[in-house]
């Protein structure tokens, strides 16, 4: 089997995450795509993220029609920070038959000599990298051992230029966010408030 691995904070998840997602597993073929769902980021403080069970809910309407996709609460009941490598190990340990595919943005993995065990974490799970724009490949391939080139695979993406800072940016100014995320998400961020100019509010 062949396993796509899309990780993220997903606060809230955008088009630009479904496509590069579907975009890799026809590329690769890969039999399944786990979105998941980052409980506690290392790199982010939690006061400046909504509350995981938003975060994850807006995951699963989203990947619902995909037959393909999985939202996967792996990393939400993680205590303290949740590691790519930590994620990977319970993938190989589950599915010890299985390629495991790390699908990422460009921008994501341009600091992966700093990840926990990185190492480690190229030698579990092929990486699959979709360009993003304001991001050069350069940047990333200058930082990695020619060791590691082979297990990273650059995407030629179509240059979506959404984000979910934007996406909270644009709801906190009253603005519109339809067609950047899925109707699902968005009539979800209506019904709970969120990201609204009282954000951080929500529980
Ligand atoms: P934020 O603005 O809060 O950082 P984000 O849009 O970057 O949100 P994340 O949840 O941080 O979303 O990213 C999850 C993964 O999706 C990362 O690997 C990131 O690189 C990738 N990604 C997100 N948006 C895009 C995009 N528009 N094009 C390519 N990759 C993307
Ligand atoms: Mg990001």
């Amino acid at each position: 089997m062949r396993i796509g691995i899309m990780g993220g904070t997903f606060d809230p998840i955008h088009l630009g995450h479904l496509f590069i997602a579907e975009d890799a597993r026809v590329r690769l073929s890969l039999d399944v795509v786990h979105f998941i769902p980052n409980g506690s980021p290392p790199h982010k403080s939690s006061l400046e993220i909504i509350p995981s069970h938003h975060r994850y809910e807006m995951v699963r309407l989203a990947t619902d029609a995909n037959p393909y996709f999985v939202c996967n609460d792996i990393e939400m009941n993680r205590i303290g920070p949740a590691y790519a490598i930590d994620t990977l190990e319970q993938f190989k340990a589950d599915f010890p038959d299985s390629q495991l595919f790390f699908v990422t943005g460009l921008d994501a993995v341009t600091e992966i000599t700093s990840w926990k065990r990185y190492h480690d974490v190229m030698e579990l799970a092929s990486f699959v990298v979709a360009t993003r724009p304001g991001f050069h490949r350069s940047s990333l391939l200058s930082r990695l051992p020619d060791v590691y080139l082979s297990r990273i695979e650059i995407i030629e993406s179509i240059g979506l230029d959404i984000s979910s800072t934007q996406v909270r940016e644009r709801i906190a100014s009253g603005l519109t966010v339809r067609y950047l995320v899925p109707d699902e998400v968005l009539d979800y961020i209506d019904q709970q408030g969120l990201y609204g100019p009282e954000i951080g509010a929500q529980v």
